[in-house]
């Protein structure tokens, strides 16, 4: 079904703020009662508010996750949902590290949908650099000051239009040594707001330093690589015309999406695909380094630094480009994005308009 076009007059759509909050757009709430075990019907909020106990779990003992998925606007103003049915089963694994009930994913994909539904407008056209993000968020509600698990939950979907980077420069990125992102037998595999929060210290360092992403190792011997403060890794090496590619496995780097995105790509290309475990020694083989996620999509990486042992690997082609490896893969994950191509449609799954 088609919705109306993304106004063109109202909104510059190749401006769009992505680090600005656009209050104009609503939200849908449903709520979950652990005495009835019942989810609420998804009800669209025109606000950004919420109504949210002094006391609850969420606020005072970080009981909450959320996700991250792309809403995008494609030929016709059919507007799809990329992969919705894989960030509902990572919210309900993240859920279940922090002992909350996660709404099941037909209630999430039905508020997903009227979430993006209610704010077709907002979802930019077809050809702007720019797409829908959408924030589902899930946390223990109610209030109470015991330490164990809420007694009400509230699941809401935001979405937020923003720019895509369009930029090709390649990032110089620092491995963060002063704080571990995850413990090893801790909840690094979940989108769990309380993995985030401690980084952003180490974070704001490297970016003055001049390093706008970090690379974790893992915590307990620091000679594994996990992944990206925000991004999942993807490690690209080639021989003769056969390219191989690796994503880093570990039980403490969360599922990226795009990461497996990425390599069910590689494998219709015929390249070699690799999920494993990946030593920190192994990092000088790589010819290119990609840093991947739904916000970001695919960002290519100049170079890691590690400052205690003095390294700095470089990533880019002598005159400072990405590879080609960074270039192909982005072009077919833009295409199948935005359905121009007929594979992986089951990627793709149509909004449809709320009665
Ligand atoms: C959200 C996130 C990713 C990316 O996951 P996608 O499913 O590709 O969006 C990777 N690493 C971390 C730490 C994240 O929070």
């Amino acid at each position: 079904m088609s919705f109306p076009p993304a106004p063109v007059d109202s909104i510059d759509w190749s401006s769009i703020s992505s680090t600005q909050v656009n209050d104009d757009c609503g939200h849908v709430e449903c709520h979950y009662s652990v005495l009835t075990e019942t989810w609420s019907e998804p009800v669209f909020v025109q606000e950004p508010y919420l109504k949210v106990h002094g006391l609850s779990s969420a606020l005072n003992y970080g009981q909450q996750v959320y996700e991250g998925l792309r809403g995008i606007r494609i030929a016709d103003n059919k507007i799809i949902l990329f992969r919705p049915e894989k960030h509902a089963e990572r919210l309900i694994h993240s859920a279940s590290y922090v002992s909350m009930p996660a709404p099941p994913i037909e209630l999430f994909l039905k508020a997903v949908n009227m979430a993006v539904a209610k704010n077709a407008i907002y979802v930019p056209p077809a050809d702007a650099p720019a797409q829908l993000y959408i924030r589902p968020l899930l946390f223990g509600s109610g209030g109470q000051l015991m330490l164990i698990p809420s007694s009400q939950y509230t699941f809401c979907v935001f979405v937020q239009p923003g720019t895509t980077s369009h930029d090709l420069n390649p990032i110089p990125t620092l491995i963060m040594e002063d704080f571990d992102r995850a413990a090893p037998e801790g909840t690094g595999s979940a989108k769990l707001g309380g993995n985030y929060a401690p980084a952003m210290k180490s974070m704001a360092i490297a970016r003055a330093k001049g390093f706008p992403l970090t690379l974790h190792l893992d915590s307990k011997t620091r000679t594994v690589v996990e992944e990206f403060s925000s991004c999942a890794f993807l490690g690209v090496k080639k021989d003769g015309e056969q390219y191989t590619i690796t994503a880093t496995e570990s039980k403490n780097t969360l599922k990226s999406i795009t990461s497996d995105s990425c390599l069910e790509i590689a494998k219709t290309l015929g390249w070699k695909v690799e999920q494993r475990s990946v030593p920190y020694t192994e990092l000088p083989e790589f010819s290119e380094i990609l840093a991947v996620g739904t916000a970001a999509s695919i960002l290519p990486v100049r170079s890691i630094t590690r400052e205690s042992t003095s390294d700095c690997f470089s990533y880019v082609t002598d005159s400072g480009e990405p590879g080609p490896a960074f270039i192909t893969l982005s072009k077919i994950l833009r295409e199948v994005q935005q359905g121009k191509t007929s594979d992986f449609p089951e990627w793709r799954k149509e909004v449809t308009e709320i009665p």
